[in-house]
């Protein structure tokens, strides 16, 4: 993609002709100024779910009170997923929203464990969340050391060849798990391709989509993927805490063994029967009862994401990327930044990380501007990198041009000076 003005009215003429900019007015941006790039750690309020959240709290809990999930909210958790699944290339059957992103990854990876019994070998890469692999190291603690964890070499931290991938996976391998998109290089697995080498040595695969969820096409059924964890919060726009989805391919869901016994999961709830018969389908991953505030809140964000389309936003995150990525040649690597994912778009997601040793008072000083109105929200994630998340659905060109224009003023003038080097508690 090639672009040839630096000039702000260039990416102006850009969001004029972008087609999916009207989208931008379904979120409630309460100050125009603000320059919010991080809508992948925490993806913006839609202008429905408000009042959506209102008929919740005050008809359907004030009025209804427990009638409530007879009218409706013990089919959320099914009905949401199958919202889901449309923008994750599932069948509606596969999906489920339920706890959370690490509580749906430890239950799909110890069934999937549980499935290959004489395999002792878990396969991850060193890119992904460590949330993720303090999960399977727990796990490996928890099956009495008798299985490993074992992380595919990455090539400089920012990608993983396929070849790594090869060599790697093996005839004990159980267990392949990865994240899809990765949350600092926003490096993006070919997820057919490990899939497929994945199944031919016999072993399972389970990805993390919170970063390719609503960012990506995906088509986790024809790519024949057995599990899958995800994030609403981020690119779903679910708010905050907002409930995980996971999937289990159609053949596996009576093959698995959930490893949390709870009533939710079992065959008949209200039954109340003394010993767990577990339910023939994907509701036996379910635990118990769903929160079902913070699940109503999905739902409006998923209506904007399907009208739009996700090849479209795609299509619209990868000009965007590569536009950010083309300032930040002609503005910032002069100034000792660094591009810190990978350059092919294909293998890229919708994130762009630009690393600097001084990052982090860049960060602060992008977020608490004391010489101008602009202020730019991204992310700081150790140890170098600026994380600039494009959420499509609401990121405009403008907002790309003065990000960068301010990453380069803070470390011309050496504004980063004046911000104390001394991490917050959330970064
Ligand atoms: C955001 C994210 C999570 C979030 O996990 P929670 O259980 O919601 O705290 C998990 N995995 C990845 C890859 C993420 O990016």
């Amino acid at each position: 993609m090639k672009f040839n003005s630096t000039k702000p009215s260039f990416a102006r003429q850009l969001d004029a002709q972008d087609d999916l900019s009207p989208f931008r007015d379904q979120f409630v941006i309460q100050d125009p100024t603000l320059v919010y790039l991080d809508g992948n750690s925490l993806g913006r309020l839609p202008q429905a779910t408000p009042d959506h959240m209102k008929y919740a709290i005050e008809h359907q809990w004030g009025e209804r009170l427990i009638r409530g999930w007879n009218d409706g909210w013990i089919k959320k958790p099914a009905e949401v997923g199958a919202k889901i699944a449309e923008i994750i290339g599932a069948r509606p059957d596969e999906v489920i929203v339920c706890d959370t992103t690490s509580i749906n990854l430890y239950k799909l990876a110890l069934a999937a464990l549980q499935a290959r019994p004489e395999r002792k070998t878990i396969l991850s890469d060193a890119l992904n969340f460590p949330s993720d692999l303090y999960i399977l190291q727990g796990i490996c603690d928890l099956m009495g050391e008798e299985h490993r964890l074992d992380l595919i070499p990455s090539d400089q931290s920012l990608s993983v060849p396929l070849e790594n991938c090869r060599e790697r996976i093996g005839d004990d391998t159980a267990l392949v798990t990865l994240s899809h998109v990765s949350f600092k290089s926003a490096f993006m697995y070919d997820m057919e391709k490990v899939t497929h080498l994945a199944h031919q040595a016999g072993a399972l695969t389970l990805w993390d989509l919170s970063h390719s969820a609503g960012a990506v096409p995906l088509e986790l059924h024809d790519w024949d993927v057995d599990l899958a964890v995800g994030c609403t919060y981020k690119y779903l726009n679910g708010g905050p805490g907002a409930p995980a989805f996971l999937y289990v391919r159609r053949d596996l869901q009576n093959k698995l063994i959930p490893p949390i016994w709870g009533w939710f999961g079992a065959q008949a709830p209200f039954n109340f029967d003394l010993n767990f018969n577990p339910a023939r389908d994907l509701t036996r991953f379910q635990i118990s009862t769903p929160h079902m505030l913070s699940l109503l809140a999905v739902e409006p964000a998923l209506e904007i994401i399907l009208k739009a389309g996700i090849k479209n936003l795609r299509q619209k995150s990868i000009q965007q990327s590569e536009y950010l990525i083309y300032l930040a040649r002609e503005f910032l690597f002069p100034l000792g930044y660094e591009l810190g994912s990978p350059t092919d778009a294909s293998e890229r997601g919708s994130h762009v990380t630009l690393q600097h040793p001084e990052a982090y008072r860049i960060c602060r000083a992008l977020i608490e501007p004391q010489e101008t109105d602009i202020r730019v929200i991204p992310d700081f994630r150790e140890p170098d990198n600026v994380r600039l998340g494009i959420a499509p659905l609401y990121t405009s060109f403008l907002d790309l041009h003065q990000a960068v224009r301010r990453m380069e003023q803070i470390v011309k003038e050496k504004e980063y000076l004046q911000y104390s080097e001394e991490y917050l508690s959330v970064t």
